[in-house]
């Protein structure tokens, strides 16, 4: 029996469940579901199957399983996808009942891994014309690489084995935009947004009018959080380094939908 179903019976069990119990039983629990979300036989995050043909020039054999496709053939699926969704010829591909119940008995093989602003103007799935387990997504506002993204984003390159990380920006941003403009912020909006502070300050110190700021903060943001990933991440930066992850930078537009493709560095930021 899946050890989320346990821990469900066990905390009504308990009964009385106070707000206190509910907090402290939350992420233990979506842990647990986390875990049950795949297959039975997946290992533990912490006990990773080994990456070396997780991804690359070659084919991809996960270890349970993970997507046949390379870098090269997920991106040029992707960009199909993309081609489509701006044409307004979106195919919807997988997001059948079959689809659906297959996923949840074999297991999830996301083609991709991608980091992307939490804006409700960007679908990703959408964007790129994908279904049900095709994308393994993480949304955050301003597509920031905090910790808790990073090790989302470790659990879809190392556990799933997706030979490709994306992260997304978008224009009119509003999370870099209020890091450009300063300003008193509250709650803990100050804690996200100081992720963005090194992107806003290097657009900033380039000059240009304000909104020629912003544009080139969305860009260097989104090299900034790759630049997070590849300092914190030792299971990313050492596939990436040894050639078996591809990492790709976009900045998507919120008026015509299309993404520009940046590459993985500010050095090699050309439009292709
Ligand atoms: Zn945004």
């Amino acid at each position: 029996m899946c050890i989320y179903s346990i821990a469900m019976k066990q905390s009504r069990l308990g009964g009385g469940c106070t707000l206190w119990t509910m907090e402290r039983l939350f992420w233990p629990l979506l842990m647990m579901a986390w875990a049950c979300a795949g297959t039975a036989t997946e290992p533990k995050p912490d006990k990773l199957p080994p990456a070396g043909k997780a991804a690359g020039a070659n084919h991809a054999t996960p270890a349970h399983g993970g997507t046949s496709l390379n870098a090269e053939e997920v991106l040029a699926a992707l960009k199909l996808g993309q081609e489509r969704y701006v044409a307004g010829t979106l195919k919807h591909p997988n997001i059948s009942a079959a689809r659906r119940a297959e996923t949840a008995t074999k297991g999830q093989t996301p083609l991709a891994t991608v980091l992307g602003c939490s804006d409700s103007r960007m679908p990703l799935e959408f964007i790129f014309d994908q279904g049900i387990g095709d994308l393994f997504v993480i949304r955050v506002a301003g597509n920031v690489a905090d910790t808790t993204e990073i090790g989302t984003m470790e659990y879809g390159v190392g556990h799933l084995g997706t030979p490709v990380l994306i992260v997304l920006g978008h224009s009119k941003c509003g999370a870099v935009t209020a890091a450009v403009k300063g300003g008193e912020l509250h709650g803990l909006i100050p804690a996200l947004i100081d992720n963005i502070k090194p992107a806003a300050a290097k657009a900033k110190a380039a000059g240009g009018t304000e909104a020629e700021q912003i544009t080139e903060a969305i860009k260097a943001n989104v090299f900034q959080s790759i630049a997070d990933v590849l300092k914190r991440s030792k299971l990313i930066r050492d596939k990436f380094t040894a050639g078996k992850l591809q990492i790709v930078g976009g900045v998507y537009d919120l008026e015509d939908g299309h993404v520009t493709w940046l590459g993985a560095h500010e050095a090699d930021a050309k439009p292709h």
